[in-house]
């Protein structure tokens, strides 16, 4: 099989979780088909991080070194990804399903003439197909989706794997790459982080998420609190982004973010199939209602019976000291 390549997505000047974890299953594949293993890798500071992709497992790793893509914008993305593929001639190109992904998988497949897989939970290769798992109906069933098209893109959801290295001895190819700025439709000025949220949401190891029942500004100190001791990423229901407790950016669910931490605390949220089809992958989930029938406590590993205004204060300062 022609080779698999990946495109590693760069933030804060390290490879992303979520592109790591869609690399290991892309190496298991690529040893089952007898394929290469290829990355991708575009930023201004590539080079640093080829060291880390040859540990993943890819053979041959392309550099795109060019500030450009710094600037979050999508046109200098298609436009370098498809000077890799010309060079690495991939059967599948394997992405982490992020927002920015999001943002270019429409306009590469109609540029590539690619099929696209978007947002799988799974991939493999059988025969001709590629066959993807994707969640649909709030995550409550699985849809099976295959392409047996020449090139197939498949976007991968953050927590479908855990990202394992394996290093091998890659050789490392600059592409020659030119953008004319004046090809930018527009410029981004500025980069503002949402307030209160350090930690990116999609890529946290603790996510906090708030519900309703977290009810006011007093709640929500509590929540913060939590989040400010564990390192944690501050998630929210959508009913308590509505009524504007909490910003849309940390809303989690099916219409918000997915998230895939090692430990989700979840305050006064019910647990609606809305909401559980963003947080389900999370590894340690604690569910703190005072319901006890609450369908949270259904996926949670485990459960706090309480009023999260009694409980938090305590749970926040064993946790001072445990973690001092
Ligand atoms: C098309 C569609 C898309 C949607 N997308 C999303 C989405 O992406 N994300 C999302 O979250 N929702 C989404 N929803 C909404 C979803 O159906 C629920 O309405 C929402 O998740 C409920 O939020 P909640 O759990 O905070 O509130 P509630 O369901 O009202 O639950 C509040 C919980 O807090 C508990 N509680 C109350 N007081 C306390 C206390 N003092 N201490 C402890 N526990 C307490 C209660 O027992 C209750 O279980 C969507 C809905 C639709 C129709």
């Amino acid at each position: 099989m022609k080779p698999i390549l990946v495109f590693l997505s760069v933030q804060d000047g390290r490879i992303k979780r979520s592109s790591l974890e869609a690399m290991t299953r892309a190496r298991e594949v690529a040893s089952e088909q007898g394929a290469d293993l290829h990355a991708a890798l575009l930023g201004s500071k590539s080079s640093e991080l080829a060291t880390e992709a040859s540990n993943h497992g890819a053979t041959t790793i392309y550099l795109l070194s060019d500030p450009v893509f710094d600037s979050h914008l999508n046109a200098p993305v298609i436009a370098g990804l498809e000077a890799v593929i010309r060079k690495s001639d991939p059967r599948l190109l394997v992405m982490a399903s992020t927002e920015a992904v999001k943002d270019v998988l429409g306009s590469l497949s109609v540029r590539l003439d690619a099929a696209v897989l978007p947002d799988v939970a799974s991939f493999d290769v059988a025969g001709e197909e590629v066959v993807c798992q994707r969640p649909v109906m709030a995550a409550k069933m699985l849809a099976t989706t295959h392409s047996s098209h020449s090139l197939v893109i498949v976007s991968v959801r953050s927590g479908s794997y855990e990202a394992t290295p394996s290093p091998v001895d890659a050789t490392v190819e600059t592409v020659p790459f030119v953008f004319d700025a004046a090809d930018l439709g527009l410029t981004i000025r500025e980069i503002v982080s949402s307030a209160g949220n350090t930690v990116d949401l999609s890529e946290a190891r603790v996510v906090v998420a708030a519900g309703r029942g977290v009810r006011d500004e007093a709640g929500r100190d509590l929540v913060l609190e939590l989040a400010s001791i564990t390192g944690a990423a501050i998630g929210a229901s959508r009913a308590v982004v509505e009524t504007g407790l909490f910003p849309a950016t940390a809303q989690i669910g099916q219409t918000g973010k997915v998230v895939s931490p090692d430990l989700y605390f979840a305050v006064g949220i019910s647990g609606a199939i809305q909401h559980v089809a963003g947080m389900a992958n999370s590894r340690i989930i604690v569910a703190i209602n005072k319901d006890a029938d609450a369908p949270i406590f259904d996926v949670a590993t485990y459960g706090i019976v309480g009023d999260c205004f009694n409980i938090l204060p305590l749970l926040n300062a064993e946790l001072k000291k445990a973690l001092a």
